[in-house]
């Protein structure tokens, strides 16, 4: 037994068992920091021996519906965070530690994009086994989607590599579904044959909320599958890390990437652009220069969010969402956001994983900042007024967007329910994975 196991108690154990929303104490039976696939087989022989469960995690953003750790090995996989790229195959091979942003820079310099969402500091593999819902879906669908093999470790302690040839139930299985069917420790996928993008943001004064949101829905009804983009509202905090034109100010916001050159790029965004934004930072920018568009906090922070897929978004939508989260709801929550999705993520394709494709055409998430225990009711209370509003638009679940322990029937149509749990008996039939979003509850 080649690996270190960390007990409560020790330097190694505290500084590894932080999660990224720090209102959430993790309190994991033991912990393992592997280096290799080797460490991981060493670490499942470890749970085995002691009957403890194991879950990996990296950066601890989906630890909330983890829940109770105290039969669990908890796999921390930073160490295992190496990027490599093969550009005559457009393929980038991550080690299961890697995150975005170690990976985006070198493509963007190479000439390629990567199916990332909205932060650098998501882990690839958590966020690339949810799904991945990113800037370039509409036109190249979910990241899952552009996987092309999964290295693992499975219940046995057996070190796979699995493809569309090889076990091709697993690959499926393991595409969307959260982790529940081993630890990954290499992830191979496509990246995407982009130089460069047309993107930006158009920020609007609070007050033109309901304006702006039904120019951007009219504009989402014919925009082409190249262009990805997203309609919110940001309330910035009065803080000193918030540059000073946003500093303290409330923004109806726009953010947009077009693959599309500059000149046709400004053609379909003219009715948006026109407006009259307070700023508009829209230009030509290699891949990497995104990274930070949507303004993501990098850093662990309390909070409590909320997200729903949308099946579409009538006018009447519109304004019970701006009835309920807008300038004049009474509500205050750090960011609200709709992406607009459809395109490539809506459409089913023939050798996609159990995320096949998302249903519904739109996908709302809400989030505030936590600072204190007394600013967590009234952020319940308003995203539980958003949720409310929306529920007669609601499409179910996107795991990767929720802090809660859901049963995944909520995500997935019966037929795939069916299919991941006849494969869960079939790779782990004891639960031994104890994953974000388990394909069996309970
Ligand atoms: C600021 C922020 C921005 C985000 N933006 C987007 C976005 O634009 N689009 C989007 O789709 N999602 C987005 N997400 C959600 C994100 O994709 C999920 O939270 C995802 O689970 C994060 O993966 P992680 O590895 O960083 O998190 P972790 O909490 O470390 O891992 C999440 C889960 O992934 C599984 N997992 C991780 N590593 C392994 C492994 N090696 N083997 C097996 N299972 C593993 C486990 O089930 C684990 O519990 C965002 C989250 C945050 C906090």
């Amino acid at each position: 037994m080649g690996i270190d196991v960390l007990a409560r108690g020790s330097d190694g154990y505290e500084a590894n068992r932080g999660a990224f929303n720090v209102l959430l104490s993790q309190d994991p039976a033991r912990i393992v920091t592997p280096r290799d696939a080797r460490d991981v087989a060493d670490a499942i022989a470890y749970a085995k021996a002691e009957g403890l469960r194991i879950g990996a995690q990296r950066t601890g953003h989906s630890a909330e519906p983890l829940g109770d750790l105290s039969d669990t090995l908890l796999l921390r996989t930073a160490a295992m965070s190496g990027v490599s790229i093969d550009a005559d195959r457009r393929i980038a091979r991550v080690g299961s530690g890697a995150l975005w942003g170690d990976l985006v820079p070198q493509a963007s310099d190479m000439g390629f994009a990567a199916a990332h969402g909205s932060s650098p500091t998501v882990g690839i593999v958590g966020y690339s086994l949810g799904g991945g819902v990113g800037w370039y879906g509409r036109k190249h669908g979910l990241q899952c989607n552009l996987v092309t093999a999964i290295e693992l470790v499975d219940a046995a302690g057996n070190e796979r590599r699995v493809d569309a040839d090889n076990d091709p139930e697993l690959f499926w299985a393991m595409r969307g579904s959260a982790g529940d069917f081993g630890i990954v420790t290499a992830l191979e996928f496509e990246l995407l044959p982009v130089h460069e993008v047309f993107a930006g943001a158009l920020f609007f004064p609070v007050e033109r909320m309901s304006e702006v949101f039904g120019a951007w829905h009219a504009f989402t009804a014919a925009a082409p599958d190249e262009i990805t983009s997203l309609a919110r509202i940001m309330n910035f905090p009065p803080i000193p890390e918030i540059p000073e034109p946003m500093r303290g100010k409330s923004f109806a916001i726009i953010e947009a990437v077009a693959l599309l050159g500059e000149a046709e790029a400004t053609e379909v965004l003219a009715p948006l652009r026109d407006l009259g934004p307070a700023m508009d930072s829209f230009a030509v920018q290699p891949p990497a220069g995104i990274s930070g568009l949507h303004m993501d906090p990098p850093e662990p922070a309390p909070y409590a969010a909320y997200g729903m897929l949308l099946n579409e978004l009538p006018g009447e939508a519109l304004d019970a969402f701006v009835g309920a989260v807008g300038p004049d709801s009474g509500t205050h929550l750090l960011s609200v956001e709709i992406r607009h999705d459809g395109g490539a993520m809506a459409r089913s394709g023939p050798g996609n994983g159990a995320m096949d494709c998302l249903p519904g055409e739109f996908l709302m998430f809400g989030v505030n900042v936590v600072p204190d225990p007394s600013a967590m009711a009234p952020t319940k209370a308003w995203l539980g007024a958003m949720e409310d509003a929306m529920k007669p638009w609601d499409a179910g679940r996107y795991l990767n967007f929720s802090d809660e322990s859901e049963d995944i029937a909520v995500a997935y149509p019966p037929a795939t329910v069916e299919r991941l749990r006849a494969a869960k008996s079939k790779y782990d039939s004891e639960n031994f994975f104890h994953a974000a979003h388990p394909v069996v509850s309970g």
